[in-house]
């Protein structure tokens, strides 16, 4: 039998001074071209973020090239082993900035940040009846999962954070508070902007949630849920010792893991669905989004009106809000 070639993603960033972005993001990507590799990279003046993926060999190849150059000479990269590749293309992009926060004044993390916490020291913090854990994601990464007991703060996108602390001071002060994202990079800018902002005790998970999904004594405990992943396996897991489901089906509540969009393109929006419940609704997100004439679900499933009108019927049936 013919034995599969071994793949890795990689998730590194590092904040260091890039002259020329957007030079630097031509050249980037014909070099990665040149490894075979696919994925996304952000290029700023203040520094580099990416994730690829590629053959062991490629990876390998990539990590070494990337260490050879003084400015990433110890830049970490965090490796999964996959079965193929995580991406479709390889882009890489030159930004204004590697993490929006909408700040008046940008955060330096190499002049300012959080106490940087190991996986062991952020997992006994967390514990600590003074200390508030809060999430420094989008929503729909919380929703998949999360810290056991993290603050969920009521906004979309992770930009609108800092708005959100200026207005919910009373439940962070005084306290401890403890930051953490996905791989690191967006808490070494925010926690050194609560810093700035006079908050006293502030830590972060050091290299993020997937350092510590991978860490031989923690081993990702106290994580709920999955980790949401912004390439195509969308979702892995952290806890080695329990996997406690949060994540809920958009349309019945049950508990669900399984990461879908609207299938009206206009709309795009991503939700919690069963298999079951995105053919019921034909993964259309409202009423609207099903009708709609370039919903890709009707598309794909060729179905008739008839059949679209069936289905609405059914929904009209099942979903009836029982009067009060
Ligand atoms: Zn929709």
């Amino acid at each position: 039998m013919e034995k599969k070639e071994k793949y890795q993603v990689l998730l590194y960033y590092n904040y260091v001074p890039i002259e020329d972005p957007e030079a630097f993001a031509d050249e980037h990507l014909k070099f990665c071209k040149d490894l075979e590799l696919k994925g996304r990279v952000l290029v700023a003046e203040e520094g580099i973020n990416g994730t690829v993926s590629g053959t062991v060999e490629q990876t390998n190849k990539y990590m070494e090239a990337m260490h050879n150059d003084p400015r990433f000479a110890d830049m970490v990269f965090k490796v999964d082993e996959s079965d193929g590749h995580a991406f479709k293309k390889m882009h890489v992009r030159p930004r204004p900035e590697l993490v929006t926060l909408r700040l008046e004044d940008d955060v330096n993390p190499k002049d300012t940040t959080g106490k940087y916490l190991s996986p062991k020291e952020f997992y006994e913090a967390m514990q600590d009846e003074d200390t508030v854990v809060l999430d420094a994601r989008n929503d729909y990464e919380y929703d998949l999962g999360h810290f056991r007991g993290a603050i969920r703060p009521e906004i979309e996108t992770f930009r609108e954070l800092p708005e959100w602390v200026e207005e919910n001071k009373d439940k962070l002060e005084g306290k401890k508070i403890l930051t953490y994202c996905t791989g690191g990079i967006r808490c070494e800018k925010f926690s050194g902007w609560l810093v700035e902002k006079g908050f006293e005790d502030v830590g972060q998970l050091h290299g993020g949630i997937v350092t510590y999904g991978k860490d031989p004594e923690v081993q990702g405990e106290l994580w709920d849920g999955q980790l949401y992943v912004f390439d195509e396996r969308i979702a892995v897991p952290v806890n080695k010792k329990e996997h406690v489901v949060v994540g809920k089906d958009y349309f019945d509540g049950q508990p669900c893991e399984r990461y879908i969009n609207c299938a009206n393109p206009e709309c795009n929006k991503q939700i919690l669905c069963s298999e079951e419940n995105e053919h019921k609704y034909m993964r259309g997100c409202s009423h609207e989004c099903r009708v709609s004439p370039r919903n890709m679900y009707v598309e794909e499933h060729n179905l008739s009106q008839e059949e679209i009108d069936e289905r609405l019927k059914r929904i009209e049936q099942e979903d009836r809000i029982p009067a009060k």
